[in-house]
């Protein structure tokens, strides 16, 4: 078995703890629960016939991030953003979030999670923010932690970007 460290990251509500528990546990709750300090969840993981353990660290989502990064990071093999396709705010933190990691730990497999997908009424990020995203290397998956809709393909997709 191999262990392997991942970080959920993006601004408040984004549903990052929606989608670690839909992954992990296949629940989703409409209640809003704030993550307080850091949720740490393992689930297992087979890829290309070999099993891996995710540890998968999921931290509240606001501006203490400074204060837990470097604990926060260390040991971490990937990285999956998430933003909220309702808010194109988040992408912006986002944008900020990728290029802190980078100063920090340069190239590390990463992957940005466009969540709440399900949303199609409330979809507020224009394809050209996306094409441009995908043109600066970024891989971009539609997920929603509500339906599931690319959940497992997200961080089975992440895990294959960290063993490649
Ligand atoms: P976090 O702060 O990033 O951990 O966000 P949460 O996981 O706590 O989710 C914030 C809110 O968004 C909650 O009310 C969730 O029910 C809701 N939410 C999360 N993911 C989705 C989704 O994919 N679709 C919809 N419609 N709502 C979502
Ligand atoms: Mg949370």
């Amino acid at each position: 078995m191999v262990v392997k460290k991942i970080c959920m990251m993006g601004a408040f509500a984004v549903g990052k703890t929606s989608l670690v528990r839909r992954f992990v546990h296949s629940i989703f709750s409409e209640t809003y629960q704030t993550t307080i300090g850091v949720m740490i969840s393992k689930k297992q993981l087979s890829l290309d016939g070999q099993e891996f353990e995710l540890i998968i660290w999921d931290l509240e989502g606001r501006d203490e991030f400074t204060e837990f990064r470097s604990s926060y990071l260390r040991g971490v093999s990937g990285v999956l953003f998430v933003v909220d396709v309702t808010r194109p705010q988040t992408l912006t933190v986002v944008r900020q979030l990728r290029e802190e990691l980078h100063d920090q730990l340069g190239n590390v497999p990463a992957l940005i999670l466009l969540n709440k997908s399900d949303l199609v009424d409330q979809w507020r990020i224009d394809t050209d923010t996306l094409e441009q995203l995908e043109q600066e290397g970024c891989t971009l998956l539609r997920t929603s932690a509500k339906t599931g809709a690319n959940v497992e393909e997200g961080f089975q997709a992440l895990l294959r970007s960290m063993t490649a």
